[in-house]
């Protein structure tokens, strides 16, 4: 079954629920490596998406993600808003006019996702970074894809991946964003951004697994 623009909602404001419930958690990570303020940014952004949602209720998959990406450009500060935002924004762009996705549909939003990060913020793989989750997300679901999975199962695999690059940040030195002006202390804790978008990656194969 495909996903349905019902379930793109549904998704973002499931998210919106984690990261609420994971304010505290993510904060807490950015205070070790950064300003403290990651949690409060990403629940801050999502509060607001989850105000423009009904606006978008009757629109098509790419309008309501690139709705959800300009309000987390525009109500986020720091380095994670408009990363997330443009993610988001780039995400709604892979599957624009659509009312029904894919597997393939969502591997296209989630690679255009990334690279919109990467082209935004310019970090590579082991810079500490977001891009260390969701890179072997994207590849994990890509193989899985390959090899026959089905769309929750493949998004479990990146899940997983996402997981494991998220906790690989542990031992990385930061090379981008506020984490980098620690140069070697940044060592040894693991990258909030990393985090929330491992939280967010879950939540996609959640909302995919119920469907099945
Ligand atoms: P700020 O660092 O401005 O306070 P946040 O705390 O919201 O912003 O977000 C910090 C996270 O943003 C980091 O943990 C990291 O994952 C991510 N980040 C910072 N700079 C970059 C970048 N250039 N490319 C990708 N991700 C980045
Ligand atoms: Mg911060």
């Amino acid at each position: 079954m495909p996903i349905t623009t019902a379930d793109v909602l549904a998704c973002l404001r499931k998210m919106a629920d984690v990261i609420h419930e994971n304010k505290e958690y993510l904060t807490e990570l950015d205070s070790a490596i950064g300003d403290a303020d990651h949690g409060i940014n990403m629940d801050r952004g999502f509060q607001s998406v989850l105000k423009k949602l009904p606006s978008v209720e009757d629109k098509d998959a790419g309008t309501i993600l690139k709705t959800a990406g300009m309000a987390l450009v525009s109500s986020v500060g720091g380095a994670g808003g408009p990363l997330y935002g443009t993610a988001f924004m780039q995400a709604g762009m892979a599957v624009a006019g659509k009312y029904e996705l894919e597997a393939e549909d969502i591997l296209a939003a989630l690679e255009a996702a990334l690279k919109g990060v990467v082209m935004r913020g310019k970090a590579n793989l082991g810079d500490k970074t977001m891009v260390d989750a969701i890179t072997p997300a994207v590849a994990a679901m890509r193989e899985a894809l390959r090899n026959g999975a089905g769309t929750a199962e493949a998004l479990e695999q990146a899940t997983a991946a996402a997981e494991k690059g998220m906790k690989d940040t542990i031992p990385m030195l930061a090379k981008k964003g506020r984490a980098s002006y620690l140069g070697e202390r940044s060592i040894g804790h693991q990258d909030p951004g990393a985090t929330s978008s491992y939280l967010l990656i879950r939540t996609i194969a959640e909302i995919a697994r119920e469907k099945e």
